[in-house]
């Protein structure tokens, strides 16, 4: 075992990016534009400022600028808690024997426990730099709510969360370190929106689902004065936030001199994978070096593998724009013995772009499989993975047990998007061997899809 490179491969502050990177800029095909539900037509800033900050809302329409500096005061934020390092799993390959070469980004070193916090503080920061009172948001198992509330305390900003129902009665820890940072949190649907309100009285006792929690935190942002709507995934700007993790990984892989074959994430909407690999996209774009680019997705909730790319909702109470993506349909709601996060029912506009362009590949995974890497990765590399994170784990795993095949000495990068310390629910059932695996059938997909909105 070659011990040249060290366990961790860290960057100086001084090496951390000053721009975040847009792939959209070396794209051929754009990612198709947001539309007004009402008249078809492209969301303009006009309109989506209403809902969004202004900034952010530049951000999110800008499809040519490659780079867009990061602000001091969020790079200084960033320093709390990055550069993040990127460890060779030098023990996992030593327990799977293989010839594998296996590296992955961490990025759960903040009390948030996720990559969210990247995008949380530029969203938050640019709300305050707007002038504005607060922001509303929607969080499903907690980590974006967490993340946002810590950088809206660390602003000064009023948060109000709205949390999937099912996630705030079992993750009442989350939810007590989101009111730690000050911010006010609402289970899922709730009677305090009208939204909410409709949905209660069409599926009384519903466990919720984010499509619900968002439709909640548009109309209260809305109807507020000095609010704004702030999302933690799917979003352009959300992705071109989190480029931040894919260019520290490619500094850190330059130092040595390492060149990937494959990198691996999972895929929820798409922040972290997006984030990820951006700047290897970008020369893969290029035409500069090429890579394979894997998106990792649950089988209870697959909406690249089985979904369509079709305009859809982004929301269940169809308040926010539509965006074209693959999809499972806004309607749709994993089944309920799903544990493992990513539980959205689209995708990022960008990956879904080029995924269909044949830029990248998806697979999805069953939740027992996800369990069980995320067990042998914590019995070796001493982390504690989150369930979404784990998807990545899986698929390397898979991809480092075929070179041991092939003796092929592949290497491969994943990112480790956060720890799973608020799962361990999930971790119990799967240790007491009452984890099942349920997998939505043709019908239950083509039934939800037959609702997509007509474009
Ligand atoms: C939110 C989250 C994800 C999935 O979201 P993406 O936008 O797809 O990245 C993955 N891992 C962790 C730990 C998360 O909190």
């Amino acid at each position: 075992m070659s011990k040249e490179i060290p366990y961790k491969i860290y960057l100086e502050e001084s090496e951390m990016p000053d721009s975040w990177y847009n792939v959209r800029a070396d794209m051929k095909n754009k990612p198709a534009p947001l539309l007004n539900p009402g008249t078809g037509q492209p969301m303009t800033a006009e309109e989506l400022g209403g809902v969004f900050c202004d900034e952010l809302v530049k951000q999110e329409l800008d499809n040519d600028t490659a780079y867009i500096p990061i602000p001091e005061e969020i790079r200084n934020f960033y320093k709390m808690y990055r550069p993040s390092p990127l460890v060779r799993a030098y023990c996992l390959e030593e327990k799977l024997q293989t010839p594998a070469k296996i590296y992955y980004k961490f990025e759960g070193n903040n009390t948030s426990g996720s990559h969210k916090l990247n995008s949380a503080i530029a969203q938050a920061y640019y709300a305050k730099k707007q002038g504005l009172k607060g922001v509303t948001t929607e969080t499903g198992a907690g980590q974006w709510g967490t993340a946002l509330s810590m950088a809206c305390s660390y602003l000064g900003l009023d948060c109000k969360v709205y949390m999937v129902k099912v996630s705030y009665e079992q993750k009442p820890f989350r939810r007590e370190v989101m009111r730690t940072y000050g911010a006010s949190v609402t289970p899922s649907p709730s009677m305090d929106t009208e939204v909410g309100r409709k949905i209660l009285e069409e599926f009384p006792g519903t466990n919720g689902s984010l499509g619900c929690a968002i439709s909640e935190a548009v109309e209260v942002a809305v109807k507020s004065e000095g609010y704004r709507y702030v999302l933690g995934s799917v979003l352009n700007q959300v992705l071109l936030h989190q480029s931040v993790i894919g260019l520290e990984t490619m500094a850190a892989l330059k130092k040595y001199d390492i060149k990937p074959d494959m990198i691996i994430g999972c895929a929820g909407g798409g922040s972290n994978l997006g984030g990820l690999i951006s700047p290897f996209m970008g020369e893969k774009l290029r035409g500069e070096a090429d890579y394979r680019i894997i998106a990792v997705e649950p089988a209870s909730c697959p909406s690249f593998t089985r979904g369509k790319y079709a305009y859809d909702f982004c929301d269940t109470g169809k308040v926010c724009p539509l965006a074209k993506m693959y999809t499972l349909g806004s309607g749709f709601i994993p089944a309920p013995n799903h544990a493992g996060g990513l539980r959205y029912h689209g995708m990022s506009s960008i990956l879904s772009q080029l995924y269909d362009d044949g830029l990248m590949e998806a697979r999805s995974v069953k939740q027992t499989d996800v369990f069980e890497a995320a067990e042998m990765f914590a019995r070796v590399e001493g982390i504690l993975p989150a369930p979404e994170s784990s998807h990545a784990i899986r698929a390397a795993i898979d991809e480092a047990l075929k070179c041991k095949e092939t003796g092929e000495e592949k290497t491969i990068v994943f990112g480790l998007t956060g720890t799973g310390y608020f799962d361990m629910y999930a971790y119990e059932a799967f240790h007491d061997g009452k984890m099942t695996n349920y997998i939505p059938t043709d019908e239950e997909i083509a039934a939800s899809l037959a609702k997509l909105p007509q474009v």
